[in-house]
C-alpha cells in the first residue's frame, strides 16, 4: 500500500520495527505464503515482481482426498503462484520504498504512541497483526466463531524431496473429528515445503511436536514426525517422498503453532477522536491452510490505497465505513462510491494540504 500511494504522489511515512538487514537475519521462517496470480499482477504493476524469473513456477495443483471414496484431481494453475521467503521478499520491498524516496521511521510502534501519530498524519493505517495495536480494533463476533485454533501446524522446508514438475500437492485425510490435511506444497528451487495442518481435535497433534521447531535437533526428529504422520495419514504424498533421503533444512526453516481465525472491524476511533484503519492480519487472521492472508492483504491494500487516493470525502467515520465494506465485497465498491458522490456530500478541505500524509505502522 505504501508503494502504491508513493507511486501516486501521496506522502507516506512507514513505521517499521525492523531494518531490512534485521528482517533478513530473522531466525525463523515467517510463513509459507504463496502469492497467487492476482497478487503477482498487483506486484508487477508496482515494479516489485523481482522474483518472477527466479522463484520456481507452480503451474499445477494436485489434490488427493482419502477415505472411503478416494478422490484425486489436478488443476492447471496457468502462471500459478510463487512463494518467496519473506526474509528475502519483505526487506527488498522496504528497500524499494526507500530507494523511491519513501520515509521510514524504524522502531516498534507502541500502542501509547498511536494518538500522537494519528495527530501528525491525516490517516494512520495499522498493518501489524501482532501486539496491543490489534486490540484497538473490535473483534467481529459474528465473523469470528472460534475462540481457539481449529488446526495445528508443523512445517519445515526440506531438501531432496522430488515431487516431479512444480506443483502444490494437497492431501486430505479424515481426522477423528474433522479433517487432517497435508499440503506437501510448492517446490522452491532446492527446497520443498512440507506442511502438516492437522485438525486440533484429531489424532495428529499427538504425533506432532511444536517444541521441535526452531531447534537444531529438528533435523532427525522432524523427519520422523513427517514420515510417521504422512505414512499413516497421507499415503499418496508419502509414497512420493524418499524418506531415507529426506532432510529438513534446519531451524531457520521451521514453523509450528496454531492460529485462531479472527475478523476485526477494520477501523476504530482513538481516544483523541482520530480514526485509524486496519490492514492485513490485524483486520483478518485467516487459517493459513486457506492460503489467503497475504493475498487478501494485498487486495485490501489496493482497495484502501484507491480510497485514500480517490475518495473525496475525507477520513471520517463515513469514509472509514465505506472503505471497510469493500474489504468484504470489493466488486460493489465503485458503485457505492459513485452513489455517495451523487448524493452531494461535501468534499474534505485540504486533504493534501499541510497535513496531507498517510502513516503506515508495520512493514509487512
Ligand atoms: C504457516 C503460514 C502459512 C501461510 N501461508 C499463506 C499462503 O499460502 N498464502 C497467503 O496469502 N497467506 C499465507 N499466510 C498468511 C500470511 O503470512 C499473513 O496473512 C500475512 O503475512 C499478513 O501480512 P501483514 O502485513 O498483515 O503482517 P505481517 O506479514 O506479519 O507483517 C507485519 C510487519 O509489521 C512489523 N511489525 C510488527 N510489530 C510492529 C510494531 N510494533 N511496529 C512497527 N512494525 C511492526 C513486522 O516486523 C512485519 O514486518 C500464512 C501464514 C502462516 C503462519
Amino acid at each position: 500500500m505504501s508503494l502504491l500511494l508513493q507511486s501516486r504522489g501521496v506522502p507516506v511515512t512507514l513505521y517499521a520495527d525492523r531494518t531490512p538487514d534485521e528482517m533478513r537475519a530473522s531466525p525463523r521462517l515467517a510463513n509459507t505464503a504463496g502469492h497467487w496470480v492476482p497478487t503477482r499482477e498487483r506486484e508487477a504493476s508496482l515494479g516489485i515482481n523481482h522474483w518472477d524469473d527466479v522463484a520456481p513456477p507452480v503451474p499445477r495443483l494436485n489434490v488427493v482426498v482419502g477415505g472411503g471414496i478416494p478422490l484425486q484431481f489436478s488443476a492447471d494453475l496457468g502462471k500459478g503462484p510463487i512463494a518467496v521467503d519473506y526474509r528475502i521478499a519483505m526487506p527488498r520491498l522496504l528497500e524499494d520504498f526507500i530507494e523511491r524516496g519513501g520515509t521510514v521511521v524504524f522502531g516498534a510502534v507502541q500502542r501509547e504512541a498511536m494518538e500522537g501519530m494519528a495527530e501528525q498524519h491525516d490517516l494512520l493505517v495499522v498493518s501489524s497483526g501482532r501486539g496491543t495495536m490489534t486490540e484497538v480494533f473490535p473483534k467481529l463476533e459474528e465473523r469470528s466463531p472460534y475462540s481457539r485454533p481449529q488446526r495445528v501446524l508443523q512445517i519445515s522446508a526440506a531438501a531432496r524431496v522430488d515431487l516431479g514438475a512444480g506443483s502444490i500437492n494437497y492431501e486430505a485425510g479424515a481426522g477423528r473429528r474433522g479433517a487432517a490435511a497435508v499440503p506437501v506444497p510448492d517446490r522452491r528451487g532446492a527446497a520443498t515445503i512440507v506442511y502438516i495442518s492437522a485438525a486440533a481435535d484429531g489424532p495428529l497433534p499427538a504425533i506432532m511436536n511444536a517444541d521441535l521447531a526452531g531447534h537444531e535437533r529438528s533435523h532427525r526428529a522432524g523427519r520422523r514426525i513427517f514420515a510417521t504422520s504422512s505414512a499413516a495419514n497421507f499415503p499418496v504424498s508419502s509414497s512420493q517422498v524418499d524418506w531415507d533421503a529426506f532432510a529438513t533444512l534446519g531451524p531457520r526453516y521451521d514453523i509450528a503453532g496454531a492460529l485462531t481465525p479472527t475478523v476485526r472491524r477494520p477501523y476504530a476511533q482513538l481516544d483523541n477522536g482520530r480514526r485509524i484503519l486496519a490492514l492485513g492480519d490485524v483486520h483478518t487472521v485467516n487459517d493459513p491452510l486457506l492460503g489467503q492472508g497475504s493475498n487478501s492483504a494485498s487486495a485490501c491494500a489496493f482497495i484502501v490505497a484507491d480510497a485514500i487516493d480517490e475518495d473525496p470525502f475525507g477520513f471520517d467515520e463515513v469514509w472509514a465505513q465505506r472503505v471497510a465494506e469493500p474489504h468484504v465485497a470489493p466488486r460493489r465498491r465503485g458503485r457505492r462510491l459513485h452513489q455517495h458522490a451523487a448524493s452531494g456530500a461535501a468534499a474534505p478541505a485540504g486533504r493534501r494540504g499541510a497535513r496531507g500524509r498517510v502513516a503506515v505502522a508495520g512493514a509487512g
